[in-house]
């Protein structure tokens, strides 16, 4: 029986290596300095690259369960998603961070429904996603709500994280709140000024909005309020 795995390796090494061999090569011999972090579903229907037309040595990736971000807390114990956060932010220094959902996420209807008997770090996991399930039957339409509410949950998240807060206040990192419709193909990026989330063909921009630098000036935090403000709106 061929192994089909193994065959595909092969056709990677031999066929498709060669024609990109001067782009990795520069990539290890100049290091990798991609300016996005883009933190995804694991669903294997989302397909960053594709999405954002990018390739080797673009995007710093985390896939977990639904996109979530854990608290910025030691005690939690071993933190996958948290250490890439801060390796990205402190040592890449990237200038983006894109949080992205998507239509029909497995790990969303879980919160409703319950995830698979005996997936004890998968029933902690979701406890990320909490806030967002809305307190009404899970129709598709609620279900498509607590997505974009679970990607907005994520970006305030991020925000309680010391390296993430100082540098989108210092304006040298943006957070990107993304929905990807599957069956469109076509992301919907969170814009606080419209109070939801907006089609990419009808957005102005794709999904900056609310993270301007933090003017001492202004008293307070104005981007929390911002944010709640068209947390509300969205849903
Ligand atoms: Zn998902």
């Amino acid at each position: 029986m061929p192994d089909e795995l193994l065959e595909r390796l092969r056709r990677f090494h031999d066929q498709t290596f060669p024609g990109a061999q001067a782009q990795f090569h520069a990539l290890v011999e100049q290091g990798q300095h991609p300016g996005t972090l883009f933190i995804g579903c694991s669903d294997s229907r989302l397909v960053p690259y594709l999405l954002t037309g990018t390739g080797p040595g673009d995007l710093f990736m985390i896939r977990n369960v639904a996109a979530f971000v854990p608290p910025h807390d030691l005690s939690a114990g071993f933190h996958g998603t948290a250490a890439a956060i801060e390796y990205a932010v402190l040592q890449l220094q990237v200038q983006r961070i894109i949080v992205c959902g998507h239509s029909h996420c497995g790990g969303i209807r879980a919160l409703y429904f319950g995830g698979p008997a005996g997936a004890l770090n998968l029933a902690r996991w979701l406890e990320l996603g909490r806030e967002a399930v809305l307190p009404v039957q899970p129709t598709p339409e609620a279900l498509r709500r607590t997505e974009q509410r679970a990607v907005v949950l994520q970006l305030e998240r991020l925000m309680g994280y010391p390296m993430v807060r100082e540098a989108v206040d210092a304006g040298r990192l943006t957070l990107h709140g993304w929905h990807y419709v599957i069956e469109d193909g076509e992301v919907h990026v969170f814009d606080v000024r419209q109070g939801g989330f907006v089609p990419a063909s009808r957005a102005e921009h794709a999904g900056t909005g609310p993270y301007a630098p933090f003017d001492p000036a202004d008293g307070g935090t104005p981007l929390f309020n911002e944010i709640d403000a068209a947390y509300q709106g969205a849903c």
